[in-house]
């Protein structure tokens, strides 16, 4: 029987330390401690560029995992390109569904999974094919941030999942305006939709320009209930799961009483 090492890290310690730390000092850290079996998730969209330029900086031999979902923008494709080429990043691996799966959810939805199942579009797309990809690794970097919507606010700068990952999302605490301030200041290229309205940016059918007002995310699934595709939210860290069991437990409690 294989028995799983988890790394014992202090998580309270490390995220009070990292709120006041550079988002490149929170990545140099990661990839030193858990290198060869860390891993960055990217879209190659507009603010993606600041992560790769500064994981270029570090060591540009770190695996980047990109969700070919079939459903990207041309302009998305062309910009991933143009970044890896530019940044030197050597590593660059593409993350597809089953094609079988694929196949039948298209035959069951007419060829519009995105339309007449979104979540289980997301699912099989994306959420499937990063679960397969997370296997062996011990860390996952991601650039989501709190201020990019509700759904983000309570994030950690690192967190702890069941099974031994941890999760370190080094700009959590970043503003747009500093994202901004990062672009310029680098000269780094910009997402050629970015002009048209678009401040994220997704697969082609889920996505439109974003609304003035309203939150960086608000043009994905715009109409609809759904907010992320779920490769953030899959997997609970182990301090949520543990307060939803005490929650569970509590309730339990006062229906027996
Ligand atoms: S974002 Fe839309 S097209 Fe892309 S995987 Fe999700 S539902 Fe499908």
């Amino acid at each position: 029987m294989s028995v799983v090492m988890t790394k014992k890290l202090n998580l309270e310690k490390l995220n009070a330390q990292f709120e006041k730390s550079q988002p490149a000092e929170i990545l140099r850290w990661a990839i030193d401690e858990f290198k060869p079996k860390v891993a960055l998730s990217s879209s190659f969209q507009t603010e993606s560029v600041v992560l790769l330029h500064m994981v270029s900086k570090i060591d540009p031999s770190i695996k980047v995992l990109f969700l070919e979902t079939g459903w990207h923008f041309q302009e998305t494709l062309e910009f991933k390109k143009e970044v890896v080429k530019r940044f030197g990043l050597t590593n660059v691996v593409e993350l597809k569904a089953d094609p079988k799966k694929r196949e039948a959810l298209g035959q069951e939805t007419g060829g519009k999974p995105y339309e007449m199942n979104p979540d289980q579009c997301c699912y099989m797309n994306k959420v499937e094919p990063l679960q397969e990809a997370l296997k062996g690794l011990e860390a996952w970097i991601s650039g989501i941030r709190r201020s990019q919507s509700k759904t983000r606010k309570e994030i950690k700068i690192v967190e702890e999942y069941q099974g031994g990952l941890f999760k370190i999302n080094p700009l959590a605490n970043v503003t747009s305006g500093d994202i901004w301030w990062y672009i310029k200041e680098h000269k780094l290229p910009q997402h050629p939709l970015f002009e048209q309205g678009y401040l994220s940016i997704g697969c082609w059918p889920c996505t439109k320009p974003a609304q003035p007002g309203d939150d960086e995310r608000s043009g994905r699934w715009a109409g609809k209930e759904k907010t992320e595709c779920g490769i953030h939210t899959f997997m609970k860290p182990k301090r949520a799961a543990k307060k939803e069991m005490e929650t569970q437990a509590e309730k339990q409690e006062g229906s027996e009483i």
